[in-house]
């Protein structure tokens, strides 16, 4: 079967075997991988990363243990979690020391014909949800998570700072909790999608000081946390959503005097994720940039990293 395989900054596509059966694991067929910017920075050579990259997908079970999830359609929480240490008893095997993460950490990730995940892992997508849509399962989920740590009160003014396709994701997923987003981004295009599903939109090249209680870092460059913190008030809570590999200059100095909350924040759960896109409160299809077959895998990771391109999809076969 064919495989996406990254190694020193190069993407192709190669014959590899089949995966075998692993009990507990069910076999899926890969339908739509997206492409996210963690995929960019692995070929980057973030994580030393060599193999099959691909951790957003939507794909078919062939082969699982319970006969009943047979020719499903899928998404897969990420993380492997050894199930047996005191993160995963608290339900926190996102954090489990021991896990693997499909298609980041030793786990052959999505984009490959046929992929592998534990039957736990896996969640059935509602009927309501179209096949692209479920890709953002994941991404929407790591927006989620925000809700899940910290306690925004409905119709609170909270700042996202960023038009990318996390950033977009946030704005809605906080402005369907019924918080009062203000979205700063520099792509107007991009804004226009957000704003499409209530969240009101304005221009990054000026921005407030000391003006929101809360506020979301997810520009996905150095100097974006340098401007959450002075966006934030005194006693604020500063959400941070951007990975960005390297260091990050901070002058720490504001963080201190204003006594702010600084929040670091990954995966999200899929449970609210799907929720939203069931609900039609997140709109995503806007944000599909391109589709293109696994075997131009090379171009579509190109592509991804263009200036001004969203979300692309590769799609099996
Ligand atoms: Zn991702
Ligand atoms: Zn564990």
């Amino acid at each position: 079967m064919r495989a996406v395989h990254l190694e020193s900054g190069v993407v192709s596509v190669k014959s590899v075997p089949k995966p075998r059966a692993i009990p507990g694991f069910a076999t899926i067929r890969l339908l739509y991988g997206g492409i996210c910017n963690t995929d960019l920075e692995l070929q980057r050579g973030y994580y030393g990363f060599r193999g099959t990259p691909g951790h957003e997908f939507v794909g078919e079970v062939v082969e699982a243990g319970d006969r009943s999830l047979l020719g499903k359609r899928v998404v897969g929480e990420i993380n492997l979690a050894c199930g047996k240490c005191a993160w995963c008893a608290r339900g926190l095997g996102r954090h489990c020391p021991k896990r693997t993460v499909l298609g980041i950490v030793r786990h052959p990730g999505a984009f490959r014909e046929l992929l592998t995940l534990p039957v736990e892992n896996l969640h059935v997508v509602p009927r309501e949800v179209s096949t692209e849509q479920a890709v953002f399962v994941e991404p929407l989920a790591a927006a989620c998570e925000i809700l899940d740590q910290v306690k925004i009160p409905k119709g609170a003014a909270v700042a996202v700072l960023g038009d990318g396709k996390l950033g977009l994701l946030i704005a809605q997923a906080l402005h369907a909790h019924g918080a009062e987003v203000h979205q700063y981004g520099r792509h107007r295009e991009k804004l226009r999608i957000s704003e499409a599903a209530g969240v009101s939109v304005e221009s990054a090249k000026k921005l407030p000081t000391a003006a929101y209680d809360w506020v979301v870092d997810s520009t996905g460059s150095t100097e974006g946390l340098k401007q959450a913190v002075s966006m934030t008030r005194p006693r604020g809570t500063l959400i941070m959503k951007s990975t960005v590999h390297g260091l990050v200059a901070i002058d720490t100095a504001p963080v201190i005097v204003n006594e702010l909350t600084l929040v670091g924040s990954r995966c999200g759960r899929f449970e609210p994720a799907l929720r939203l896109l069931r609900s039609g409160k997140v709109r995503v299809d806007d944000m599909i940039s391109d589709l293109m077959p696994l075997e131009q895998a090379p171009q579509a990771f190109e592509r991804a990293a263009q200036k001004g391109v969203l979300k692309v999809l590769l799609r099996a076969s």
